[in-house]
């Protein structure tokens, strides 16, 4: 089959690359021509476990090719998935504007049958939106084309990405158009195998089910920190106390880990989008904000406890810490919404020096934190720990799991340890002779 991916980030890329594995002739378009060259170099712009390899496999074989031209990418292809990024406004909203441009460019371009994939997560009624652009488009042009808008959200993590795309849990088809469902189960074939795993659903109850899902996972994580910070003071173990819960299988082990909060570009902003959603149509969201509040408070949670360990050695301006983590989780070179910008944030404003390390985010977290002299990025993972006050964990890299805590000891100034990922054992810690704060347990002091 003939497709064209709008959007080359995470999702477009790892959608075109896996589609082309299957045999598929897919055409990536980007607006950013440094992506679209990078591209047809044969290297890839973003880290995700699996995909250069797959990326350049296909484009060597010439099912798999990259152009900043729309129109170059539309011509033969049936199927036109939209990836463009969907941000939050500063208000909460979901941020439409690249939805809108690429279905205005659609309209501008369409000459024959087309079936439009939103792939993006965007709010319901976004597929009646993008429908109303490209009539409008072709009203202007003295056009009549058919074309079909669907709505097919994307549930992949970063990190994994390949893997889920390959083998997902499920494949959402929003669509009222049995016809549009069939052509989509076809090209859907090769990942989603069994039968069962293809749901087709109405446009806005797809729209809808992304959104749910991405909050009930947040729930989850916040309710668990929740529980991790009552546990603190009450004198419980939250390790402990996840393992009696998750045996009960209503509840499940996963999802339920305590940590600095969720992260990223999808869980922070899908959460807003939805309490904005809620707003816009009159409904109640209150669980879902309490969701939101709750992890804002916990992404500076690690931070306050550094600030209040050192508040009697007179305060934490002037001391180091180094900081261990800087993706908004493992696997991945993504730092969007990462709790680690938190932590260094309020750090820095209370005059701590922050050095820090990440195995392969590093280059986009200085980018984003340049102009903060009290912060600098390592490239490697001891460097930061040479001469500082205290190691803080913020993400849950492997090799951050099993360290070298002889060596750390040794190059620490004073032996303090901040686990925001519970990684390590307080007994271990303890016979170390390292103070340990982590989240949801008793300090070792
Ligand atoms: P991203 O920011 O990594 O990539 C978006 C790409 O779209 C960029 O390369 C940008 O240059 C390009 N783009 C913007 N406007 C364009 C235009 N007019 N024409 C062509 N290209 C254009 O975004 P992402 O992380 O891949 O996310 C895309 C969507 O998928 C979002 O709605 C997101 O919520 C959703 N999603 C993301 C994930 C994830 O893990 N990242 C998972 C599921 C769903």
């Amino acid at each position: 089959m003939n497709i064209c991916i709008v959007g080359t980030g995470y999702v477009g890329l790892v959608a075109a690359a896996c589609l082309s594995e299957m045999g598929n002739d897919v055409t990536c378009i980007d607006i950013n021509p440094d992506v679209v060259d990078l591209l047809n170099s044969g290297k890839i712009h973003i880290f995700e476990p699996g995909l250069e390899s797959l990326v350049s496999r296909n484009a060597a074989e010439g099912r798999l090719t990259f152009s900043t031209d729309l129109a170059e990418g539309m011509k033969d292809a049936l199927f036109v998935f939209s990836c463009v990024g969907t941000p939050s406004r500063p208000d909460g909203s979901c941020d439409l504007s690249y939805v809108d441009e690429v279905a205005a460019q659609i309209g501008q371009i369409i000459e024959d049958y087309k079936i439009i994939i939103n792939k993006s997560t965007v709010p319901v009624g976004t597929a009646d939106r993008v429908k109303e652009i490209i009539e409008s488009k072709l009203k202007e042009r003295g056009k009549h084309v058919e074309f079909d808008v669907v709505s097919n959200p994307e549930f992949l993590k970063e990190g994994d990405a390949v893997n889920d795309f390959m083998k997902p849990d499920r494949v959402i088809v929003g669509t009222d158009n049995v016809r549009t469902a069939k052509l989509l189960e076809t090209l859907y074939a090769p990942f989603a195998r069994s039968r069962d795993k293809m749901i087709v659903m109405g446009v806005r109850s797809a729209e809808m089910t992304k959104y749910a899902a991405n909050c009930m996972l947040a729930t989850k994580i916040s309710f668990m920190n929740e529980v991790a910070n009552m546990c603190e003071t009450v004198g419980a173990d939250v390790r402990e106390v996840r393992a009696g819960i998750g045996s009960d299988r209503r509840i499940g082990y996963h999802f339920i880990y305590p940590g600095v909060g969720y992260g990223g570009s999808c869980f922070p902003k899908d959460v807003r989008a939805l309490i904005d959603t809620a707003k816009a149509y009159g409904c109640m969201s209150s669980l879902v904000e309490a969701v939101d509040s709750v992890n804002n408070r916990q992404k500076r949670m690690l931070a306050d406890k550094i600030i209040r360990f050192f508040e009697e050695q007179g305060g934490v301006a002037g001391k180091t810490l180094a900081l261990w983590g800087l993706a908004f989780k493992a696997n991945t070179d993504d730092i969007r919404e990462s709790a680690a910008l938190d932590v260094i944030q309020v750090l820095t404003d209370a005059g701590m020096t922050v050095k820090a390390y990440d195995p392969v985010a590093g280059d986009n977290a200085a980018r984003k934190l340049e102009g903060n002299e009290l912060v600098a990025v390592l490239e490697s993972q001891y460097g930061p720990v040479e001469g500082a006050d205290a190691l803080a964990v913020i993400t849950d890299w492997n090799q951050f799991r099993n360290p070298d805590f002889t060596r750390i000891k040794k190059i620490l100034k004073t032996p303090v340890v901040f686990d925001g990922r519970n990684l390590y054992s307080r007994s271990f810690m303890k016979d170390m002779g390292f103070s340990y704060i982590s989240i949801g347990r008793q300090p070792v002091i």
